[in-house]
């Protein structure tokens, strides 16, 4: 009889999970187990809404594994320490687990699996949570991509849709003493500020494949001009479900395949190309460690950003700048734990650009708030708006939250729904209160705390001195 572990991060799933599939083919018993060690990814360990979201996932995963006869380890780290001593408590000869992307993590597992390959343990890892590895895909020079369309045609070309794992009908377990309690790991805030993030998300395994149901039986083949709509739901809600690993890009892209039977419709063929971004950002992290905290494009280190001011910044997090998308936004992600792919790159851009505030504080920020907080994704998007990215938005691109209000939510439901102030404005000034005065002062909004016009400008300025200083 022989066990393994099967050491649980964000893979929190049973269906299309290699670790879990290769341990119950490798072995007679598994013990699966997840151990809490956020200081292990320092200096980016989970904000509080990730932890929000784990709390949830870790009941959502151990009940299923309940179901199947096992359950769910549940320790504190340091991890090394705490395999070394499960391994002896429960025998295991091997512990499996999938791989993640991110600098620190990548470091603490392979000295893990160096430590128990010395140990004598079978310690292997698995590919489980990307379409391709970060090294699968190169250019013809054999370095990695710099620029995302490339990189897409590449992956793209060789994406064949291949049949997910089967989740397993029964685990038989190994148990071990001396387990915590999910509700120990106090992942949950002491002052509740959760209700409005729980009224939207059901965290875990089911919660992702309904959300994925939801989109393929719905807007999926709407979705290239749906997408960019905040003011209606065009896209598939996914990305805190991806980030958990609560569902496999493998398994999206099969339930994809299979229910356009063939080719992709547009729509589909268009989704799969934002997972396409998600893949490029994990290949940009992975071969730029240095990309959550350092310019990509190192020309940017000479740009003149403003000294960090706290004033500007509160009020770009709590909603509170007078710019009725910006507002829209920043308030949506505190009730939500989530805020639209466009007005997310809208608040960056009036962050890094009409205020000028360095993008690394933006960043910051949403890590901490967003339940899908990703590193991979999160710093390609603050490069990415802010123009110091490798494949960057030019710096010259200046969202203008008032013309994209227009366009993208033109009946202002977006603003009015979480800038309640702005209910009785007239479509024509939604996005623009301040050009009415006295609407303004009767709607108990504010003006806004930077002109628009004028901090463009000034940014375009420092953007030009640096495009004029040697390189
Ligand atoms: P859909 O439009 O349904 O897309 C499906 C999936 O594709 C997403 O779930 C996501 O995994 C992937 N995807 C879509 N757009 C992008 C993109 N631009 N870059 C990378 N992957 C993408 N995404 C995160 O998952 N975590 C983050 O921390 C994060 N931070 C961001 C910060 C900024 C400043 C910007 C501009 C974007 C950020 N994004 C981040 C990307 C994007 O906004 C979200 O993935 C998307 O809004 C999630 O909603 P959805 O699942 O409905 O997306």
């Amino acid at each position: 009889m022989s066990t393994a572990i099967v050491w649980f991060r964000r893979d929190l799933r049973i269906a299309d999970n290699p670790a879990l599939d290769a341990a119950l083919r490798a072995h007679d018993r598994v013990l699966p187990v997840y151990i809490e060690a956020p200081d292990e990814e320092a200096p980016w360990a989970p904000g509080a809404a990730s932890r929000w979201w784990l709390h949830h996932s870790l009941k959502a995963l151990s009940v299923d594994l309940g179901k199947r006869g096992a359950a769910l380890h549940v320790a504190r780290g340091p991890t090394l320490e705490t395999l070394r001593t499960l391994i002896a408590r429960s025998g295991a000869v091997a512990v499996h687990w999938n791989r993640l992307y991110e600098p620190a993590v990548i470091a603490r597992d392979a000295h893990i699996k160096a430590s128990l390959r010395e140990d004598g343990i079978d310690a292997r890892s698995h590919k489980a949570n990307v379409l391709f590895e970060p090294w699968e895909i190169e250019t013809g020079q054999q370095q990695p991509y710099r620029v995302f369309t490339p990189f897409w045609r590449n992956a793209r070309a060789r994406l064949e849709p291949l049949p997910p794992l089967d989740a397993p009908k029964r685990i038989a377990p190994a148990l071990v003493d001396g387990a915590l309690t999910i509700d120990e790991l106090a992942l949950l805030p002491t002052i509740r500020w959760d209700s409005g993030i729980d009224a939207h998300w059901t965290p875990g395994e089911a919660g992702a494949a309904e959300r994925l149901g939801t989109f393929i039986d719905g807007v999926v083949d709407d979705y290239r001009a749906e997408r960019d709509r905040p003011d209606r739901v065009g896209t598939s809600l996914i990305s805190p479900h991806l980030h958990f690993g609560e569902i496999s890009p493998r398994q999206i892209a099969w339930q994809l395949a299979g229910n356009q039977r063939g080719s992709l419709s547009e729509g589909a063929e268009f989704y799969l190309r934002e997972l396409g971004w998600r893949e490029f950002s994990q290949h940009l992290l992975f071969h730029f460690p240095q990309m959550p905290e350092r310019n990509l494009n190192a020309r940017f280190d000479g740009f003149r950003w403003k000294p960090r001011n706290a004033r500007l910044l509160r009020a770009w997090q709590s909603g509170q700048t007078g710019v009725p998308m910006v507002d829209a936004g920043m308030r949506e992600l505190w009730h939500t734990g989530t805020m639209h792919n466009r007005v997310r790159m809208l608040v960056a851009s009036f962050l890094t650009k009409n205020l000028r505030q360095h993008w690394v504080h933006g960043a910051r920020w949403f890590w901490d708030t967003l339940v899908d907080a990703d590193l991979a994704n999160n710093s390609q998007g603050w490069q990415w708006t802010a123009g110091c990215g490798v494949d960057a938005s030019p710096y010259f691109r200046i969202f203008n939250p008032v013309t994209q209000g227009e366009k993208f939510d033109p009946d202002g439901v977006y603003v009015k729904r979480w800038v309640p102030e702005l209910a009785d404005a007239p479509n024509s000034i939604v996005h623009k209160p301040w050009t009415d005065p006295d609407f303004l002062a009767r709607s108990g909004y504010m003006a806004p705390i930077v002109d628009l016009t004028r901090s463009r400008d000034v940014a375009l300025e420092a953007w030009q001195a640096l495009a004029r200083a040697p390189a």
